[in-house]
């Protein structure tokens, strides 16, 4: 607790439980932010900080990792174990699943032997879903046994969000204020817990174990896999309509915008440098890019929130053992999916250090959200209707995953470790996805951001690759990098693209373009049919988007991710492995691929 001169009071609230539990949704609930909600657990491993305010008091929310203990060994869990036995918070607001109590009230009296029960709010959320399931939650009972607050939540409609912040507030002013006495000290008694459990009465979820029964082992694998060209067919199928629609949309704007500059006196170098430059590469990244990540991020976040992302990992593990990783990396894959580095950090959730290293070091071989729509652009320009892009997809998902496997196992021989270790993982319980909520989060959380990262790191790239043509600069970087880009069936355009872009992949294409296009000038309307028709006069062919898609997949961190690399390893060892060995996989694949495409 923090107070200032002019009395205004801060406070800390922190919020802990087991993971899945739903602290990230209370937390966001509660302090208006958007920190990363799925149905799996191992998402939070970093602590994400909000708050709210109430009268002249502050508070501060943190959001911990989940932990099953206080003394847990992932560094997810010690991270949050270490935050509550350093008593950093003034109140701790234990977060559990109403549909699976015993294990969220076992934490929150263990939080106990810490704090003081007064300074615990014991937050059963999910009541929404306990209902549904026919479970019934007597929170006054629970409150009176275990001697802690207790607050009814569904933080998914909001319910209880409101008696959550009082309590967090009325607990903080109590401590203000000297405190009361100490409570009757809440054990961790076994005996009491079972009791605790005969207040809640239900029936066994069956449904869950049925779909188990079909979703886990091999014949999930084939499920797995057809949901997942589901979901291609369907962004394929409709990213081409919606380019067609930007693409008339700005057709039409760019050449108004021209002419209220030319009309308001903007001499011919100012209307070039906005519109050819800055404007144009910036319709050019919304209109590629927008489509596939309109429709993709959230047909991937019903995925995430019916809880198949831990019984994709389940699935695979046995293959992940093979190339001596562990069985979780396929979840910080899915993390990567999002944001390399955020799928590095994920790597806490692993326990051996080797094998944490292993995944660290191959994450950037899954495509992450910057990558995405220029594979999706390439592979429908160059592959055809909706089901061969669904081939083409599956073919980088397979270059992707193997490439990862791959280096997993040449990292294990050289390090000589020994196989992998075996570990727990939770599965949760299928939820029913809410679409509304998909499609609104994940243009918020996912597309939105990705294009604004685009667009601010495109239009200045814009600018400068318009300024360097001019000077003929580019030109001479270009052809210093043609015969090596030529050797792999690249050419030294796409190398300089893929170097300049080292800030942010998401910038490849645009700086593609703008080197193609004549004199720099992007005057055509921006779209894929208009993009196909400037990368084919560039000499591209099928082999060549092949080969840019493989080293969109192989090929060094952007820098955001290397820098992430080198804090968690230490190491600038592992920073310049993790930067080489995936540039040295796409070299030698796409040489492969172009030595193979001269017999085709
Ligand atoms: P955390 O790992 O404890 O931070 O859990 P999350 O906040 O990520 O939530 C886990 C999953 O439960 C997500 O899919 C949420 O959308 C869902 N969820 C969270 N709270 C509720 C709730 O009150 N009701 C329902 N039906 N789902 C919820």
């Amino acid at each position: 607790m923090k107070s200032g001169a002019s009395r205004k009071i801060v406070f800390t609230a922190a919020l802990a439980g087991n993971p899945n539990v739903g602290k990230s949704t209370v937390f966001n609930r509660l302090t208006g932010r958007s920190a990363h909600t799925g149905n799996w657990a191992g998402k939070t491993v970093v602590s994400a900080v909000g708050g709210f305010k109430r009268g002249n008091a502050c508070f501060t929310v943190v959001d911990l990792p989940g932990a099953y203990s206080l003394r847990g060994k992932s560094a997810d869990e010690a991270a949050a174990g270490g935050f509550i036995i350093r008593r950093e918070a003034d109140v701790i607001v234990a977060v559990a699943d109403a549909g699976s109590l015993t294990r969220g009230v076992k934490f929150a009296l263990e939080v106990a032997s810490v704090y003081d029960p007064s300074e615990i709010i014991l937050c059963v959320n999910l009541l929404d879903e306990a209902r549904a399931r026919g479970i019934e939650t007597n929170l006054p009972k629970l409150s009176e046994m275990t001697g802690l607050t207790v607050i009814g939540a569904s933080a998914a409609n909001g319910e209880g969000i409101d008696e959550l912040r009082e309590a967090i507030a009325r607990k903080c002013a109590e401590k203000e204020r000297g405190g009361r006495e100490r409570s009757l000290a809440a054990t961790a008694d076994p005996a009491r817990i079972k009791k605790l459990c005969q207040t809640v009465r239900g029936k066994p979820d069956g449904l869950d174990r049925k779909i188990d029964k079909i979703i886990l082992g091999v014949r999930g694998i084939p499920i797995m896999a057809a949901l997942f060209g589901l979901i291609l067919w369907i962004t394929a199928s409709g990213a081409n309509l919606l380019s067609e629609g930007l693409t008339w949309v700005f057709a039409a704007a760019l050449p108004a915008v021209r002419g209220l500059l030319e009309a308001a006196g903007a001499g011919a170098d100012l209307t070039g440098f906005l519109c050819d430059g800055v404007l144009a590469v910036v319709c050019w990244v919304v209109s590629v890019m927008l489509p596939p990540m309109a429709i993709f991020f959230p047909l991937f976040t019903l995925l995430e929130d019916a809880g198949l992302l831990p019984r994709l990992a389940f699935n695979l593990d046995g293959v992940f053992k093979k190339a001596g990783a562990h069985g979780k990396q396929a979840l910080t894959m899915c993390m990567g999916l999002g944001c390399n580095a955020a799928g590095v950090t994920a790597c806490r959730i692993i326990d051996s250090g080797g094998e944490r290293r292993k995944a660290v070091l191959t994450n950037v071989f899954t495509p992450c959200n910057g990558r995405f729509p220029l594979l999706t652009a390439l592979t429908l320009i160059f592959f055809g209707g909706a089901a061969r892009s669904v081939a083409a997809g599956f073919l980088a998902a397979a270059v992707s995953v193997g490439s990862t496997l791959l280096a997993c196992k040449l990292i294990s021989l050289a390090s000589r470790e020994k196989g992998a270790s075996d570990f727990t993982l939770a599965l949760p319980p299928y939820r029913r996805p809410r679409v509304l909520r998909a499609v609104a989060e994940s243009a918020r959380d996912k597309t939105a951001r990705v294009l604004l990262r685009a667009v601010v790191a495109a239009a200045p790239a814009g600018a400068l690759i318009w300024t360097l043509r001019r000077t003929g600069a580019l030109d001479g970087f270009t052809a210093f990098l043609e015969p090596a880009g030529a050797a792999i069936g690249l050419d030294g355009v796409i190398l300089a693209a893929f170097l300049l872009a080292f800030p942010a992949n998401e910038i490849v294409l645009p700086v593609m373009l703008m080197c193609y296009s004549g004199a720099g000038v992007l005057r055509e309307a921006p779209g894929l049919s208009e993009l196909s028709d400037i990368l084919r006069r560039g000499g591209w062919s099928a082999p060549t988007a092949a080969c840019v898609m493989i080293f969109s997949i192989c090929h060094f961190p952007c820098a955001a991710t290397l820098a992430t690399i080198f804090k968690e390893t230490g190491s600038v060892k592992s920073t310049l492995l993790a930067a080489v060995l995936p540039t040295a996989f796409g070299a030698g694949l796409c040489a492969i691929v172009n030595f193979a495409a001269r017999f085709v």
